[in-house]
């Protein structure tokens, strides 16, 4: 049996689109989702200085455009796929504990018949977060055999400590270093069968 982990934002549910909807209505910006490239985090894209950032989400989640983050079409299909496999599967999010009952909500709303909020984890590096456990040492004590990930961050940590980890195409982890625990899935706005694929142990 398989311990498969998934990212939630942007994997899992639409964050940057909508985010980028957002910011380009209170910003005056024209921001498109396939050309939001950065390395290291949004204030390169946006060109701002990172605390700033944090104060835009925070207007961002108490928008309309906050709302209407949702799944992507091939979200809830992905998950019933994985489960009649027989895998079990989890949800590890970078968010931090602040935003947990906001998550839990949220997850209970889109994926309450495929994930249960006690396979839902928080492995957050915001400095804020009172008790921060990392997305590698949550893979780690859970014994997750794979991660789905955007974050090319992330991918790389979860890749070094053993986890295999399939990273979705997205503009902005196009720079991720390459490594033998990290496989790019190139369909990443359909991406089940290429995920199926290379579920072995
Ligand atoms: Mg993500």
């Amino acid at each position: 049996m398989i311990k498969i982990a998934l990212d939630l934002d942007d994997v899992l549910v639409d964050f940057v689109g909508r985010f980028i909807d957002f910011h380009n209505e209170e910003f005056g910006t024209s921001f498109e989702v396939d050309k939001f490239v950065y390395d290291d985090g949004y204030y390169q894209v946006l060109n701002v200085e990172p605390t700033e950032v944090g104060q835009r989400f925070k207007t961002f989640r108490k928008s309309p455009h906050f709302k209407k983050v949702g799944p992507f079409p091939y979200s809830i299909p992905l998950l019933e796929e994985l489960k009649s496999l027989g895998h079990t599967v989890h949800i590890v999010t970078g968010r931090d504990t602040g935003r947990l009952n906001e998550t839990k909500e949220f997850v209970e709303k889109f994926f309450a018949e495929q994930v249960s909020w006690e396979r839902v984890h928080f492995g957050s590096d915001f400095h804020e977060d009172k008790n921060p456990q990392l997305k590698h040492e949550i893979c780690i004590s859970e014994g997750f055999n794979f991660l789905v990930e955007d974050s090319a961050k992330h991918a790389f940590e979860c890749a070094e400590a053993g986890i295999k980890v399939l990273l979705l195409d997205k503009p902005w982890n196009q720079k991720v270093n390459s490594h033998k625990n990290i496989v790019r899935i190139k369909n990443s706005k359909n991406p089940t069968s290429e995920i199926i694929s290379h579920l072995k142990t």
